[in-house]
């Protein structure tokens, strides 16, 4: 029997009513032959309240408690799905992660998947069962207890079954219809892609767009398994959202295929401080010591002069996600204290914000820089740190400037017209 994996997000099945329509959805692919294996989410807004109802309770938590709290909003659902199916007569159960099992590593609340042996799921298959609904999120520590795999994690759930599985497609249905060239919300000429490569989904989904897990699209990438993300509220058919997939698939691209940005981001200067070797590491280990994600880096002569060292100083700046800046700070006044560093100054900038530009078409293209560059500067928007990688190029901004950046870079890259 060919096999798809369907994905409902929190929204998906908030209510019975939306339930049934997930459900509706489920029966049409097993009409069409399918068996299905079905990934839910808790209805939505659920793991939010349970997250909730821990810390108050008890705000330096266990962990493992967390856990068999938190993962409890999605076993309501795979039940109620599997209840919703019987009734229109699909022969269907529920599964919670240790029964199939889902085998993850011990790292309660951000627990990876070991493996997922099929026998147990085969072996109903087999018997004539038609749909397994698995609890997404959730998984099996060796010590027998349960885990969850970070916030977002029913998507990884889905790909990972696919891809054990061998999967035809994996669905993730959710409260948009796909995949756009930017956030429609800020510009209305934003476009919904057919396809888009795993890689540039990779970097979107890092970069702050947030309708998949980043580590689903990980997944998903190292298995191959073919993507689709789909309304749920829509009638669907096989051509409905947008395939994530292998670029080989993609006949045609653009040079650029995407506008992302993030608010959470700020900025951290260390004014003057000695240019000499080792100096980069000596600043940024005891960041990483902290757990501090530094994101873009540049080092820059420094407009001060340092009086110890006449001519030899350097500003170095940084970026870091908003809500590490205070880690950032402690660690690097413990290392100027301790002397492992020396600087002037250490100033903060929270009102910046990451634009940035994706297309795998930046590997043999030239000039996307200087188109980025040239359209920001016919708005006046002043670049205030760069950083690229192969198939990305982001740019720090004024915060305030950010929704005319994400504008006009994608005029500028005529991402409107298919
Ligand atoms: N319910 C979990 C969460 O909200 C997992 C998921 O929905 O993907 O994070
Ligand atoms: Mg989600």
């Amino acid at each position: 029997m060919p096999l798809l994996v369907m994905k409902f997000g929190g929204t998906s099945v908030a209510d019975l009513d939306r339930i049934k329509n997930a459900a509706a959805k489920v029966q049409r692919e097993v009409d069409r032959g399918y068996d299905v294996i079905v990934i839910v989410s808790a209805m939505s807004g659920r793991t939010n309240e349970l997250v909730g109802w821990v810390e108050q309770t008890s705000p330096l938590f266990d962990a493992r408690e967390y856990d068999a709290v938190v993962s409890s909003g999605e076993n309501v659902t795979a039940g109620l799905m599997a209840l919703t199916l019987q009734e229109m007569g699909v022969p269907a159960r529920s599964w919670q992660g240790w029964q199939v099992p889902i085998n993850t590593t011990a790292a309660h609340s951000a627990a990876r998947f070991v493996d997922i042996p099929r026998a147990n799921l085969d072996q109903k298959f087999g018997e004539g069962f038609k749909v397994a609904v698995v609890a997404g999120f959730q998984g099996l520590a060796p010590d027998g207890r349960i885990t969850t795999l970070g916030r977002g994690g029913s998507d990884t759930t889905a790909v990972a079954f696919a891809a054990a599985f061998e999967a035809e497609r994996c669905d993730i249905y959710t409260d948009v219809d796909g995949v756009y060239t930017t956030d429609p919300r800020i510009s209305t000429k934003a476009r919904k892609l057919k396809k888009i490569a795993f890689e540039e989904m990779l970097e979107l989904a890092s970069l702050g767009a947030k309708v998949l897990q980043t580590r689903s699209v990980e997944l998903a990438m190292r298995y191959k398994v073919r993507l689709r993300v789909l309304s749920s509220f829509e009638d669907t058919d096989e051509n409905s959202g947008t395939l994530v997939c292998d670029e080989d698939e993609i006949m045609e691209s653009k040079v650029v295929n995407g506008v992302a940005y993030s608010r959470e981001e700020a900025k951290i200067t260390l004014v003057t401080v000695e240019d000499r070797p080792g100096i980069s590491a000596a600043i940024f280990q005891p960041l990483a010591d902290a757990g501090v994600n530094v994101d873009m880096i540049v080092q820059n002569i420094s407009e001060k002069d340092y009086d110890d060292h006449p001519g030899s100083v350097t500003d170095m700046t940084f970026s870091v996600p908003i809500n590490q800046v205070e880690r950032a700070k402690k660690a690097m006044e413990e290392a100027k204290v301790s002397g492992e560093i020396a600087y002037d100054e250490l100033v903060v900038d929270t009102d910046v914000a990451k634009v940035s530009v994706v297309g795998i078409g930046m590997r043999s293209h030239t000039g996307v820089a200087a188109t980025m560059f040239k359209a920001l500067a016919a708005e006046n928007i002043n670049i205030k740190v760069i950083a690229t990688s192969e198939i990305k190029i982001s740019v720090l901004i004024d915060r305030k400037y950010m929704e005319l950046a994400v504008q006009a870079l994608h005029d500028a890259f005529g991402l409107e017209a298919a």
